[in-house]
């Protein structure tokens, strides 16, 4: 294996997608096909419905993955466990200790879908942090405040100032993962912290701004948390991805939704980008005259961050134009209430997986 880039083919280290949201039950069956088939490894998000609090949860929903993993390709999914106001310590340690649980994720009560049982006040659980930062188990952030005071476009930027910093200070050993990140202040918060602060990219991110919710109507499909926000930032995100800096990775926050949520009066937040995520952040690197960035960011800072070995195979995007399918087609029955919508949907990608190798 080995890198090699020509102008219409790639191959890359095998690359890993550090956040993904897998779901459960019938769902479940059908998205992992779509990130196992890609990814060698995946840090996969625990706000099940109830979420992934204690060792057991984590073990049975790993069972669960892995028999949605198609035969033949070996994957594995990194376990995270749901940080809730009484979730003990020495849980945390002992999932940790014996190689359940990769990380901890934390998100603030109430910022994104089953988030209710998230943690109120992070005051509250600052000997969960001191573990943490003791063991070195890496907490993973939805970095945003909930207030309803503060503007949802603010509250990244909130988040950071209000709640992250003081944490810093309070526990410099701790390694964040500051998730999906949405803002220029997000992309210098990080750049200008020490090495054991990182953030995880969405494809989306990189390529969709705001307006992109409102284009010729209310479009759902484009509905995530955090929001999508003003053109500056998302060219402060691309710069970051395709920066070379190892401190930006990928992290797809691949979220499905069945259709009938997403298209409601409610709408469910969320992107489904696993079915074209490699193809798409190809596009950006390709667009920034980045391509020879690509393997940094999608294979390599990641499991250096998390200590974690390199993958060996080597996968292959050949440039080859090709049209998103309006719907998600699995090889496990998807019922018509479930459709997925992936992301590019209808639009072009340059760039295809031909081969794993
Ligand atoms: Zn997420």
């Amino acid at each position: 294996m080995g890198f090699n880039l020509s102008p219409d083919k790639i191959t890359l280290r095998q690359p890993d997608d550090w956040h993904v949201h897998f779901r459960d039950g019938a769902m479940l069956g059908s998205v992992v096909a779509p990130t196992a088939r890609v990814f060698r490894r995946a840090i996969v998000m625990p706000n099940l419905s109830p979420p992934i609090t204690c060792i057991k949860a984590a073990t049975n929903y790993r069972e669960r993955i892995m028999q949605a993993v198609p035969e033949g390709i070996p994957f594995t999914p990194l376990m995270t466990a749901y940080l809730t106001d009484d979730l003990l310590p020495e849980v945390l340690e002992k999932g940790y200790r014996d190689g359940v649980f990769a990380a901890a994720k934390l998100y603030p009560a109430n910022s994104t879908t089953n988030s209710a049982m998230g943690v109120s006040d992070m005051g509250s659980i600052y000997s969960t942090f001191e573990t943490m930062e003791r063991i070195g188990m890496p907490l993973l952030i939805h970095g945003e405040v909930t207030d309803k005071d503060v503007d949802i476009f603010d509250r990244e930027a909130v988040f950071i100032e209000r709640h992250l910093e003081p944490l810093l200070k309070s526990y410099p050993d701790l390694r964040v993962v500051l998730e999906h990140i949405t803002t220029e202040h997000a992309v210098q918060f990080v750049e200008a912290s020490g090495s054991l602060i990182a953030a995880t990219i969405t494809p989306h991110h990189l390529h969709i701004n705001r307006n992109a919710m409102f284009s010729g109507g209310l479009r759902s499909d484009f509905y995530c948390l955090p929001v999508a926000k003003r053109e500056h930032h998302r060219l402060a995100l691309r710069r970051a991805a395709t920066s070379g800096k190892p401190c930006f990775f990928l992290g797809t926050d691949s979220a499905p939704h069945p259709r009938s949520s997403k298209e409601s009066s409610c709408g469910c937040a969320g992107i489904f980008s696993a079915p074209f995520a490699l193809e798409s952040y190809a596009e950006v690197f390709d667009q920034e005259g980045a391509l020879d960035r690509l393997e940094a960011f999608a294979s390599e800072f990641g499991p250096i961050f998390y200590g974690l070995p390199l993958n060996s195979d080597s996968i292959t995007l050949k440039r080859h134009k090709h049209v998103v399918p309006d719907t998600f087609t699995s090889s496990q029955p998807i019922t018509p209430d479930q459709g997925l919508i992936p992301f590019h949907a209808r639009e072009s990608l340059s760039w295809r997986v031909v081969e794993n190798g």
